[in-house]
C-alpha cells in the first residue's frame, strides 16, 4: 500500500460493521476509529453529571470535553449506551463538536485509516477513496445482538432486541442532520447470509480492486 488510504465503512446497529473494520485495519496495518463509541461516551457523560440526554448546552459541552482515554470503557458496549448515543447524535452541535476529533484521526494517520460508523462516507470523510455500506436484514442483525447479550448473561429477548434495533435504526434513518444513508459511491455489502469470514472475505476482494485500479 503505497499512498494513504482513507477507508470509510457505515451501516445500521449489529450489521457487522464493527468487526469488518476492526479485521481490515489489523490486516491492512492502519489504525481504526469505531466512531460509535464518541457518540456513547458523550451520552454516558452527559448521563453521569446528571443531566438530560435532550439538553443541547449540557450534551456540547460534554461532546467537547470527550476524553479518547475513555473509549475502552465496557460500559460503552451495551444496549442502553446504544440506545442513549443516538438520542444525542440527533443534535448538530453534538456532532459538529465531534467532527474536527474524527477528521483529526483520518488526518493523522500515516498510511491510512478506517473509520465506521453512520455518516463517515457521507459527511466525516467525504473523500474517503474507500466507501463501504454493510447492511443485513433486520432479523440476522437482532439474532447477532442477542447472541452477544447472551454470551455476556444478559437475558434480554430476542424481540425486545428487535425492537430497539429498529427504533435505534429509525432514529438514526430519520433525523435532520447526518442521517445514516449509502454514499452515491459506496460499495454495498449485505452480510445476511455471510458469517464474519466470508464478508471479511468479500470486502478485502472489494477493496484490493479499488486499490488496483
Ligand atoms: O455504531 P454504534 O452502534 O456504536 O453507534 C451508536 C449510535 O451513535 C448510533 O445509533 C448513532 O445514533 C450514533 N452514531 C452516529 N454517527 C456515527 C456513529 C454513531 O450518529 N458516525
Amino acid at each position: 500500500m503505497s499512498r494513504k488510504w482513507i477507508i470509510a465503512i457505515d451501516g445500521p446497529a449489529a450489521s457487522g460493521k464493527g468487526t469488518l473494520a476492526r479485521r481490515l485495519s489489523e490486516h491492512i496495518g492502519v489504525p481504526y476509529l469505531d466512531t460509535g463509541l464518541l457518540y456513547r461516551a458523550v451520552a454516558r457523560d452527559v448521563l453521569a453529571r446528571g443531566e438530560n440526554l435532550e439538553d443541547v448546552a449540557a450534551s456540547v459541552v460534554a461532546a467537547k470535553a470527550i476524553d479518547a482515554g475513555t473509549l475502552g470503557d465496557l460500559a460503552l458496549r451495551g444496549p442502553l449506551a446504544g440506545d442513549a448515543a443516538s438520542i444525542i447524535a440527533k443534535i448538530p452541535e453534538v456532532r459538529a463538536a465531534l467532527l474536527d476529533y474524527q477528521r483529526d484521526f483520518a488526518r493523522a494517520a500515516e498510511r491510512g485509516a478506517i473509520l465506521d460508523g453512520r455518516d463517515i462516507g457521507t459527511v466525516v470523510c467525504p473523500d474517503a477513496h474507500i466507501k463501504i455500506f454493510v447492511t443485513a436484514s433486520d432479523e440476522a442483525r437482532a439474532r447477532r445482538r442477542h447472541l452477544e447479550h447472551q454470551g455476556r448473561g444478559e437475558p434480554i429477548p430476542y424481540e425486545r432486541v428487535l425492537e430497539d434495533l429498529r427504533r435505534r435504526d429509525a432514529r438514526d434513518s430519520n433525523r435532520s442532520i447526518a442521517p445514516l444513508e449509502v454514499a452515491a459511491d459506496a460499495l454495498l455489502i449485505d452480510t445476511t447470509e455471510l458469517d464474519p469470514d466470508q464478508a471479511f472475505g468479500v470486502v478485502l476482494d472489494l477493496i484490493e480492486k479499488r486499490m488496483q485500479k
